[in-house]
This record gives C-alpha cells, structure tokens and sequence, in this order.
C-alpha cells in the first residue's frame, strides 16, 4: 500500500530538530532508519502529518568506548553495531543479537534508536539494554534528561518518551572482563520477529554464578526483566534442577499474545527454552568449560 501524504523535514542540528518536533506537535514523528514506521505508514497503522529525518544529525552518530562504560549515538545502523570489533569486545551480546535481527538488508538501514525507541514488544534490542541496565539519553525542546531502560517501557509502544523528544544516544555500563553473554531466539524463519528470546548475562566467580541479568523479548506488551529467574541461578553452578527453576521463573512473568507464531502456552514454553539456551552458553562463555552440567542438546 502507498502511505498517506506527509511533508518531509531534513533538519542539520540537534537543536533544529527538537525544535521543528515541538512547533509541528503531534502530528510530526521522527524517522530513521524508516524500516518499522514507513511499514507502518504504508500499512496506515501510522499516518504522520510530518516526518523529520534524523539522518543529518552528527550529535546522535558517536560512539565512545570508555573504560566503565559505552555510549552508542542513537543513529548508529543495525549493521554498524555488527561490524564494530571494539563494540563486539566490549559488549559481545551486541553483536550476537543484532545478527538476530531480521537480515542484513534491514539491519544497513535499521538504527539502535529506532529499535530502542519504536516500542514494538518484538524489538530484540530494548530486553538486551534491560539485561545491560542502560540507560537512554533524550532530547527535547525543553532539555536533556536520562531514564533507565529498566523504566522506559511501559506498553506496546509507548514509552518514557515525550512528544517531541528524541532519544539520542544509549549508555550501557560495560560487563566485567570474562563475564558470559547469550542472546537465544527462535523465529519460523530467517527475517521473522522472534517467537521468543531471552538475553542473559553472568559473572562466574569460585565456580558458581556470582552476577546475572535475563532480559525477555516478545513474551508480554513490553521487554521483561527476569528478576526471579535470575536469582535463582545466582551462587550455583548452573545445575539442571537450577535451570529448569530459571526457566519457570521466567515463565511465570511473561504473558504473550496467542498468533501467528503460535498460541500463547507454546510461545510462554518457548521462553523458558531460550531462557535456558541462554544461560547455558553464557555459563559455556564465562568458564570456557563447555555446556554446563544437565545441558539441554
Ligand atoms: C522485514 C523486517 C523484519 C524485521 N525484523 C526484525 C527483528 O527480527 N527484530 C527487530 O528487532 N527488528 C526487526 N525489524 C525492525 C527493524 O529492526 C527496524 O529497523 C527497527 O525496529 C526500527 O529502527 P529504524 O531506525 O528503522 O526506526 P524507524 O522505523 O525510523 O522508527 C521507528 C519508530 O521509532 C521512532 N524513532 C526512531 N528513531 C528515534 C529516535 N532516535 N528518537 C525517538 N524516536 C525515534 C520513530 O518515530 C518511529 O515511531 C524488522 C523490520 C523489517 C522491515
């Protein structure tokens, strides 16, 4: 289908554009990559009076590598986050998830912003940043201010963000030296949302989990944090009882949608299996010992 008529905006600075986004109101919405609001657009889901491009926007391109702690402009692509090797050393999840990402046509144009901003449940990114605790720096007419992933998202597209402001970069604390990372995601096929996934990362410290996070994707109406699960594999060695614990923990929070993908007990099922892939290749990861005991094949 061909979108409805919309004016188009190229602003040059930062500053031109929160302000062209506060003169034109509600009616205006940023753009970036185009690659889930122009489908949106064409499907009339979303019909914006204007569209101003953040294409031109240096202030919203770095990327900064710091001892603590990594900051990712919001326009970086899909692709970029692919292709940097100190990105993928400093934070290796980053990587594996965005390869994640529907394929590499989409990820040439796809920002981290946008997937970041977008509010789609089945964004693979946003349950990464949960899992990292990032936080997100916004820009609008009225100022600067930083929000927590963990408190972005608060239903299927909607978010922290106010009319009119731009998310403009990511700041994620770095992961220790060693830790174990995994991003697990089934999908029917290459460039679909994923059925499920799950995030983890850990810290092994004596032999047993002394750190960990999971973060969730498309399981409920936003990115979930899976606090309970990843209690219950901390100070443990990663055992099959442990795991299988993990996984119901995380399957008692999440709440997904019966669909295409399948009816909702599969895809909460689904959850717990990625959730248990995950944690078994960031322990794999972490102690360079191969699977942990009781691995599922
Ligand atoms: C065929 C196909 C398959 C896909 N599969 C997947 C997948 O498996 N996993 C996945 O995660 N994604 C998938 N996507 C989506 C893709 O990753 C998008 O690129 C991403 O969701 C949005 O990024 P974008 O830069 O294209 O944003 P846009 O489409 O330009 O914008 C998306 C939304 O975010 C807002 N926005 C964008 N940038 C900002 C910003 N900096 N500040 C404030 N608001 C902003 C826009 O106003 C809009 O509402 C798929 C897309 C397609 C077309």
């Amino acid at each position: 289908m061909i979108p409805p008529p919309f004016d188009y905006h190229r602003p040059r600075s930062l500053a031109e554009a929160t302000g062209l986004l506060a003169r034109l109101g509600e009616e205006a919405r940023p753009i970036a990559g185009g690659h889930s609001l122009l489908p949106m657009m064409k499907l009339r889901l979303a019909s914006p009076a204007h569209l101003v491009d953040l294409g031109e926007l240096a202030e919203l391109r770095g990327l900064e590598i710091g001892p603590a702690r990594v900051r990712i402009g919001a326009m970086l692509t899909q692709r970029e986050i692919v292709a940097s090797e100190p990105l993928a050393e400093a934070l290796p999840i980053l990587r594996e998830t965005a390869l994640r990402i529907a394929d590499p046509q989409v990820r040439a144009r796809g920002t981290i912003g946008g997937n970041l901003a977008n509010g789609d449940p089945g964004n693979d990114l946003p349950a990464v940043m949960l899992a990292l605790d990032a936080t997100y720096l916004l820009a609008g007419a009225g100022g600067e201010r930083r929000v927590p992933a963990r408190g972005f998202y608060a239903a299927a597209y909607v978010t922290a963000l106010e009319p009119g402001e731009i998310l403009t970069a990511v700041e994620i604390p770095r992961p220790a030296v060693g830790h174990g990372w995994a991003y697990e995601k089934l999908k029917r096929k290459v460039g679909d949302y994923a059925t499920a996934a799950a995030a983890a990362l850990l810290e092994v410290e004596g032999g047993r989990v002394a750190r960990c996070a999971i973060g969730l994707t498309n399981l409920a109406d936003t990115p979930l944090l899976a606090e309970a699960a990843a209690a219950a594999v901390i100070g443990s060695e990663l055992g099959p009882e442990v795991l299988a614990e993990a996984a119901a923990e995380a399957e008692a929070i999440t709440d997904p949608a019966s669909d295409g993908r399948g009816p909702a007990a599969y895809r909460r099922k689904v959850g717990g299996v990625m959730v248990r892939r995950a944690l078994e290749k960031a322990w794999a990861r972490a102690t360079g010992r191969g699977p942990a005991p009781g691995a599922t094949p």
